[in-house]
């Protein structure tokens, strides 16, 4: 699932692989992956890949006086390939076709098919609704006031914090991650929050910075298909916290699942599985 710190690191490798690049031709055999019509696809060939850079968990792929904003929702990734792929692959959204040979691809993986994109002229990536909503970028995080605003709201932190119109960047995995290091329970409300609390969430977002350091030295110059992301407590229940050795503990969700440290972030409370608490009404 990428987050910030993973579409990060995707635009600065093709930011580097890709500039000046001439596009041949643009294609999107996701039926309904483009959400725009004006300008069309087309209208890519014989321009050249100006730049990648990102807007929250979204990369953003200039080609001059326009600009493909993508989605790549849970299941999507875009990645650079020597060559091009069989007319045949069902994953396949959005190919970009270069001159030299190499090929673009936004590609989504499963069954499900939510990644979109639209190309737009690249004035307007601003004003679109899907960025001109987004909060402050977690990563490098907004100042602490700005940040003790956003957070005092009546609702849980876990999504609080995933809310993209509150805080771009934070998905389901790195909330864990944060939650963890301030040491504070995913299902705390926002308003319930002192300000040493505050303070110590604020300083938990390093852990995006950090991640993005982390594929900084350890991915090459060719992005791997997956990342390995480096997570210390999402999807490791049942393990011990590396921090005091309590074992971690999940609830989850119908799409997800949230960890935390019982010790540390709960005070010493397993909080109810919910979807085991549904099961059994
Ligand atoms: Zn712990």
């Amino acid at each position: 699932m990428p987050e910030l710190p993973e579409v990060e690191i995707t635009v600065r490798r093709l930011d580097a692989a890709l500039e000046g690049a001439e596009v041949e031709s643009a294609v999107a055999p996701g039926m309904n992956v483009m959400k725009t019509f004006e300008p069309p696809l087309e209208a890519l060939a014989g321009k050249s890949i100006s730049g990648l850079r990102r807007i929250g968990k979204m990369p953003v792929v200039e080609f001059g006086d326009v600009a493909l904003l993508i989605h790549l929702m849970s299941a999507g990734r875009l990645r650079l390939s020597d060559k091009r792929v069989s007319p045949k692959d069902r994953a396949s959204r959005v190919l970009v076709r270069l001159v030299d040979g190499r090929e673009l691809r936004l590609r989504e993986y499963g069954t499900k098919q939510r990644a979109w994109a639209k190309l737009l002229p690249v004035g307007e990536v601003a004003v679109d609704e899907m960025v001109a909503t987004l909060g402050p970028e977690a990563w490098p995080p907004p100042p602490l006031e700005d940040f003790a605003e956003l957070i005092d709201q009546p609702r849980h932190l876990h999504p609080l914090l995933r809310h993209q119109r509150d805080i771009a960047g934070i998905g389901r995995s790195w909330v864990d991650e944060i939650l963890w290091e301030a040491r504070l329970s995913p299902f705390k409300q926002g308003t319930e929050l002192g300000a040493g609390e505050i303070e110590r969430l604020h300083g938990a977002l390093h852990v995006l910075g950090d991640a993005i350091e982390h594929y900084e030295e350890t991915i090459g110059e060719k992005l791997p298909e997956k990342l390995p992301m480096p997570l210390r407590v999402h999807k490791r229940e049942g393990e011990p916290c590396p921090r005091c050795g309590t074992t971690i503990e999940a609830v989850f969700f119908a799409e997800h699942q949230t960890n935390y440290c019982p010790a540390e972030q709960t005070g010493g409370r397993v909080l109810k599985d919910r979807r085991l608490s549904r099961l059994l009404k």
